[in-house]
């Protein structure tokens, strides 16, 4: 079926890095993985995901481009920015919202920890404790009371209730095959952070649909948040796409990429003379 829908040339991938630093070899990776990925006859797209401004910078977004063309990618432009999509996070929510489906979440990180700490057995998913469910037990009177006191609060997706709602579903991963949706396996994941009025989850869910991309390729390091994905384009009428989560890329030591490992951007490659087909065979090239 996969082979099938790549082979009509209507496959639309694309690479999503964030503008917080210079790409690095496992960045190479990924967007060679999704430019291949498309097939000669599918469309390849660039998307920024810049919703962090306090982390992004202007001059990360040019060297993303630099780099992504000197290693001879080509992408369609308009490139996305996600910056520009705001007021299409904010509809969603205002939907999700009028279903009863999200709550705002007053927390602080230091509450989490403590109640983390002090559970006897606190559920734990892939990014550690899972939410405790504090906010979700909160009154309407004393959350609209809070709300209108002008505490910062999140919005977290209440994923008892959309589990319910949505059913049994399942995505296809093209190494995998059909994968069951664990839908509370990440708990009530923020939708809506205290500082920005999105989150990494909502962003990419509604931008992979409104750019009408078919196939996502992303490392399997994100293969949970996967999971969550599906749900949202359940409980919004989203289209699916496939999946394909990609191994990751290591260095000699066996460890992971970073941004902050200066040594491996793509940037200190080329000034140490290497070139671009030499990071091609490079990340071909590592197991
Ligand atoms: N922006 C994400 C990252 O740099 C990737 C998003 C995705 O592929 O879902 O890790």
């Amino acid at each position: 079926m996969s082979r099938e829908k790549s082979d009509t040339g209507n496959t639309v991938t694309r690479f999503a890095p964030s503008p917080s630093g210079r790409l690095h070899l496992g960045h190479a990776y990924s967007a060679l993985f999704a430019a291949d990925a498309c097939g000669p006859r599918g469309r390849f797209l660039l998307r920024i995901e810049d919703i962090d401004q306090g982390r992004c910078r202007p001059e990360f977004e040019a060297g993303i481009l630099e780099d992504l063309s000197w290693l001879g990618l080509e992408w369609e432009t308009p490139v996305w920015r996600q910056s520009e999509h705001m007021p299409d996070y904010a509809a969603a929510l205002d939907r999700l919202d009028r279903e009863g489906l999200i709550f705002p979440c007053f927390c602080t990180r230091k509450h989490l920890q403590l109640e983390a700490a002090n559970a006897v057995t606190a559920p734990h998913g892939p990014d550690g404790p899972l939410y405790p469910g504090t906010c979700r037990r909160l009154s309407r009177d004393e959350s609209a009371d809070r709300k209108a006191a002008g505490e910062p609060h999140a919005l977290r997706l209440n994923m008892t209730e959309s589990a319910k709602r949505v059913g049994a579903l399942s995505f296809q991963d093209r190494a995998l095959g059909e994968i069951l949706v664990d839908a509370t396996g990440c708990g009530d994941v923020v939708l809506a952070r205290k500082d920005i009025a999105t989150s990494y989850h909502l962003a990419v869910t509604l931008d992979d649909a409104a750019q009408g991309v078919t196939l996502v390729t992303r490392g399997e390091d994100l293969l949970h948040a996967t999971h969550v994905h599906r749900v949202l384009q359940a409980l919004l009428d989203l289209p699916v796409p496939d999946y394909h989560h990609h191994r990751l890329l290591r260095d000699g030591s066996g460890r992971r990429y970073a941004k902050r490992d200066r040594a491996g951007t793509l940037q200190a490659l080329r000034e140490a003379g290497r070139s671009a087909d030499d990071v091609r065979k490079l990340v071909t090239a590592k197991p």
